[in-house]
């Protein structure tokens, strides 16, 4: 075991709770990496506590002091981004620029946080004479925030940056398959100045889920995973009158008109469904192909079978993960789909332990089948042929999903066409993956998202704060009216 036994943290210490453990393990090779505990309510309720103790005098802080922390943090993450990425390849098996990526994104996140102060300034207007209303923006007070394995780095950071700049004291409850990033999280915030009890970590799965959701002390919940769990963490939190934004899986919808360019095409969309081997939410899933896309088929195929797993493609998750990929293929091929690159036999010389999938295209797949329409997280794209743009906005509006959607083509007209009716949240045109960037906000519609707001950006920052609305009068010759 490379790693030592995963701790929490509370109140700025490490702790290793009285807690069964789950094995870590690297998906290049199938080793065991570490141990996580499945910690439950009574860590859950520590770290509440350790919250609660630190909530009144960072929350007093201003938030221009606040964010010095933020500022150092984010020049920790750019010093240390070769040992935070080769970590996030450790245990989530992207290759090395994905897991780079990852990390320049969450120093990203971190400097739309530092911005805070410019941003997040209250509002104030003489509404009648010498009577004044103004807005100030206060913390919510003990937050929480659980993650996914996709992204051991960047999502805590969607979170992390704004919710403490924000005033906030956090908990954080990584995915149990990829703990190991959280502590250097945890570490360098700490390096950076961050005082104990602003932020906590509490590993395990279940348990601290269902912990977070009930404890009267925690005020707000993020979510970010599958949306069979954001739906039970949406009701279960809410139910428990807490504000609660929980971002869910995802079902993209690539349009891909004739008149497209083809290399830019062909590259983007590939690139789109491979990258981090399909596993994230952003990922093209579906290409919905209009009339005469042959060529642009056919250049995919190429890209993709060039590609070579264990040097541009990473693993995926786990085995389970593996099995369920191969069984959607299989059955897709068995009900009548065409599979143009086959990526299930892939093995990885050296890394025969890893859990490796190919780049995968099937093509003549029909809405009907399952690999249409359940999110698949691997690097796997379908083919739906559609006649017309109208009908590939029907395609992709019946799906419960709406994260991402995108159109290739060269017409504004088309392309108008389809960031109107596209039923998403994120909408690109000639871009594979349609993330938007700071100081936009990361959100989706449909199944994809439970709550209102977005998770990062301006939209995150009604999420993490309440605005009290105060109302003064100090000028005692003002005229009386009404309001006054
Ligand atoms: P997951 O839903 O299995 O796990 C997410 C979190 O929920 C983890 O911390 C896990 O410990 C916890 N959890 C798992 N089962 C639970 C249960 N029964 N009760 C309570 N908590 C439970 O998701 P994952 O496999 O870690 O991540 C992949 C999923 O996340 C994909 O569906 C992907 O689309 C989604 N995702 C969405 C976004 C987005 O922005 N919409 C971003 C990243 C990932």
């Amino acid at each position: 075991m490379k790693y030592a036994e995963v701790q929490n943290c509370i109140g700025g210490a490490f702790v290793s709770p009285d807690a069964p453990t789950l094995d870590v393990y690297n998906p290049s090779s199938g080793e065991i990496l570490s141990r996580v505990p499945l910690s439950g309510g009574r860590e859950v309720d520590a770290a509440v506590t350790a919250a609660r103790a630190a909530f009144p005098a960072w929350s007093a802080t201003p938030i221009r002091e606040r964010v010095q922390v933020l500022y150092r943090y984010k020049t920790l993450l750019e010093r240390h981004i070769d040992e935070l990425a080769a970590l996030v390849t450790e245990e989530n098996g992207k290759i090395a620029n994905e897991a780079r990526a990852e990390v320049l994104k969450s120093a990203e996140l971190t400097e739309f946080a530092c911005s805070l102060p410019q941003i997040a300034t209250g509002e104030v207007l003489e509404v009648s004479r010498g009577v004044e209303c103004r807005v100030e923006r206060y913390p919510v007070g003990v937050v929480a925030a659980i993650t996914p394995f996709n992204f051991p780095n960047m999502v805590p950071n969607w979170s992390i940056p704004n919710a403490i700049a924000l005033g906030n004291c956090m908990i954080l409850k990584p995915s149990e398959v990829v703990p190991l990033s959280a502590r250097r999280i945890v570490e360098l915030l700490a390096e950076a100045g961050l005082p104990p009890g602003v932020l906590q970590v509490v590993h395990g799965g279940r348990d601290v889920v269902e912990a977070i959701c009930d404890h009267p002390g925690i005020a707000a919940v993020s979510f970010v995973g599958s949306t069979k769990i954001a739906q039970v963490v949406y009701r279960r939190a809410t139910g428990n009158l807490k504000r609660c934004l929980a971002l869910g899986g995802a079902k993209n919808h690539l349009i891909v008109m004739p008149d497209a360019d083809r290399e830019m095409a062909a590259t983007n969309i590939v690139a789109s469904m491979s990258g981090c081997a399909g596993q994230r939410c952003m990922a093209a899933s579906v290409m919905v192909a209009v009339s005469a896309t042959e060529h642009i088929i056919a250049r995919m195929a190429e890209v993709a079978r060039k590609m070579v797993p264990g040097k541009d493609l990473g693993p995926v998750i786990s085995a389970a993960a593996k099995e369920r990929i191969t069984r959607y293929i299989d059955e897709a091929e068995a009900a009548g789909a065409t599979v143009l690159v086959d990526g299930r036999k892939t093995v990885v010389t050296g890394k025969e332990g890893g859990y490796y999938i190919g780049p995968t295209i099937l093509d003549h797949v029909t809405p009907d089948m399952a690999i249409a329409q359940e999110e698949v997280f691997g690097p796997v794209l379908v083919i739906i042929r559609a006649k017309s743009v109208e009908d590939a906005i029907r395609i992709e509006n019946a799906s419960p999903y709406g994260n991402a959607a995108s159109v290739f083509t060269e017409s504004g007209g088309v392309a108008r066409y389809v960031m109107e009716h596209a039923s998403a949240g994120m909408v690109g045109v000639n871009v594979g993956v349609p993330v938007p960037r700071e100081p936009f906000s990361f959100g989706g519609w449909n199944d994809s998202r439970f709550g209102v707001g977005d998770i990062t950006g301006r939209g995150s920052i009604e999420f993490w704060t309440q605005a009290k609305k105060m109302t003064t009068k100090w000028n005692k010759e003002a005229g009386v009216n009404w309001m006054s």
